[in-house]
């Protein structure tokens, strides 16, 4: 069963007497395992779609089926029950509370889950953090993390609720290209475990480390394609950290 079914979805925005038609009747199916990548020029509908998959936003006409559950007819609480229970969301900007630590930023997301002890938050919590390479760091401040370690909290905060898939947009635009290269490792790794990962992205050299990329243009999809050669990100970041060596000997010795 696919995780997400998106059939006729069309969104349109009414801004005094015009009507801007943000998506067009878009299909789209996105199974287990998979890895997306979201592409398009800017006001290409990809906000908008992002807003929808993540259930923030509804459809004017057309129907979203998120794990066998059909979301377009919800009703509010059970619209946010769904985004809470289901989705995973990494931003651009990391999203942290700055004056909280590492594991109570992973936290957070359980609090809206009913019934669940204090206790088995916390070991879920310290779990994700290990999971993303940070079990050496729960305690610390966002403000004594590196961009890449904010980021990883954030992934691990997006994963505590075991969400059928994770949202992430622009997530490596605040990054220089080292820690962007150990972001994509680690999707890359989580998705060999099996997490099915959308994320939107402007540059096409990040695309390629996904399994598939779709393209949108004026709000319908105009290509669906899987990578062909998938490249490995943990690859090019012993390549990047090669050159940089190389760079840094060079300098010494000029
Ligand atoms: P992208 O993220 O690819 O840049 P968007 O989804 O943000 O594209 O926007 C798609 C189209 O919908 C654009 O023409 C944009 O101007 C329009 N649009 C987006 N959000 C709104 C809104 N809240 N009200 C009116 N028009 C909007
Ligand atoms: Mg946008």
């Amino acid at each position: 069963m696919a995780i997400i079914e998106l059939a006729g979805i069309k969104r349109h925005y009414t801004v005094g007497d015009i009507v801007v038609k943000a998506l067009r009747g878009l299909d789209l199916k996105v199974e287990e395992g998979e890895f997306l990548a979201i592409m398009g020029p800017s006001g290409s509908g990809k906000s908008t779609l992002m807003n929808i998959l993540g259930c923030l936003d509804k459809p004017t006409a057309g129907s979203y089926v998120l794990d066998g559950l059909e979301t377009s007819t919800a009703g509010a609480d059970a619209f946010a029950e769904i985004r809470n229970s289901k989705i995973g969301f990494v931003f651009q900007g990391f999203n942290l509370l700055s004056r909280t630590s590492a594991i109570e930023n992973v936290e957070l997301p359980l609090f809206y889950k009913r019934g669940a002890k204090r206790k088995d938050q916390r070991d879920l919590a310290r779990a994700a953090l290990e999971e993303v390479g940070l079990g050496q760091r729960v305690h610390h401040m966002p403000s004594q993390l590196s961009g890449g370690q904010q980021q990883r909290v954030a992934i691990a905060r997006a994963m505590v609720t075991d969400p059928a898939f994770i949202l992430a947009d622009e997530p490596t635009g605040n990054l220089d290209t080292e820690m962007t290269l150990e972001i994509m490792t680690l999707f890359q790794d989580l998705n060999d475990r099996g997490k099915t990962i959308i994320m939107v992205t402007h540059e096409p050299e990040l695309a390629v480390y996904c399994k598939r990329i779709i393209t949108l243009r004026d709000g319908s999809l105009v290509s669906d394609e899987a990578v062909e050669k998938r490249a490995r990100a943990a690859d090019s970041a012993a390549a990047w950290k090669e050159r940089n060596a190389l760079i840094a000997a060079k300098e010494a010795s000029a």
